[in-house]
């Protein structure tokens, strides 16, 4: 068995991840692929957080923009969330992987609420946990959910999915000179404005001191070679 780098991650799924080619929700393929990926950790060993986005369905800043309130625009994104991460659940439970969705949102009935002894029990005995309803409040997203839970369990890296392979100088689909950073420390990021993460989330991880990796989880494998610390996408730290 490989040498993992770490024993516990906390991944950030976007919503968009879920989607594959599908215009709108989940691709129940993207969604097995993803859910195999994270067994495949646990079964060497590595206890694993994860939190999901809901661009997928909803984002109250685009509700809000069609003229629906923000606040209830961010709600119903964080309910979003929740669809994801039942799904993701569903997924974990057919596959034979223990895994919990707890909720920053009360939803009695549906999954439990968040506590951070909840989720470290739930992760030392090998269930994955799926965190919900991101932080919980309006106005947030789910990187700063990530970062949060992420420092509340103690994850020794944040691993951001997305669907580009690390930070860039410039957008590598604009701009054809835009240049790959295999690592970067949090003020060279900040002074060259590269956007990694909404601020509120970057600079919570920077005050913490956790690493960031950004890296596309589109790749077969890629959240594996992550873990193992190989240099997968871009490394952030302090
Ligand atoms: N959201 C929120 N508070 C949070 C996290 C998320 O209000 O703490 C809402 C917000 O409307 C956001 C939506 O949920 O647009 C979905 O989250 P996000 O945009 O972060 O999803 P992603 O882009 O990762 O799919």
């Amino acid at each position: 068995m490989a040498d993992l780098a770490y024993k516990r991650i906390l991944l950030k799924l976007s919503g968009e991840a879920l989607m594959g080619r599908e215009a709108f929700g989940i691709d129940p393929q993207v969604l097995q692929r993803i859910a195999d990926e994270i067994k495949s950790l646990c079964e060497q060993g590595v206890e694993v957080g994860v939190v999901i986005g809901g661009g997928n369905i909803y984002r109250g800043q685009k509700l809000s923009e069609a003229g629906m309130n923000r606040v209830t625009g961010d709600h119903m994104g964080m309910l979003a969330t929740v669809m994801n991460s039942l799904a993701l659940q569903d997924a974990f439970e057919r596959i034979d992987q223990p895994a919990k969705v707890l909720s920053a949102m009360p939803i009695d009935g549906v999954c439990q609420g968040f506590s951070r002894r909840g989720a470290i029990n739930a992760l030392e005995k090998g269930r994955v946990v799926i965190f919900c309803a991101g932080t919980g409040n309006p106005f947030f997203t789910t990187d700063t959910a990530a970062c949060l839970r992420g420092i509340e369990i103690d994850a020794e890296v944040i691993l951001k999915a997305t669907k580009v392979d690390g930070v860039y100088s410039a957008d590598p689909a604009k701009d054809k000179n835009a240049v790959k950073y295999d690592r970067l420390s949090y003020k060279e990021a900040l002074d060259k404005e590269l956007a990694v993460m909404d601020l509120t989330a970057f600079c919570l991880a920077r005050d913490h001191k956790k690493n960031i990796r950004v890296f596309d989880m589109t790749q077969a494998g890629a959240l594996e070679k992550a873990v193992l610390g190989k240099d997968e996408g871009t490394l952030i730290h302090p």
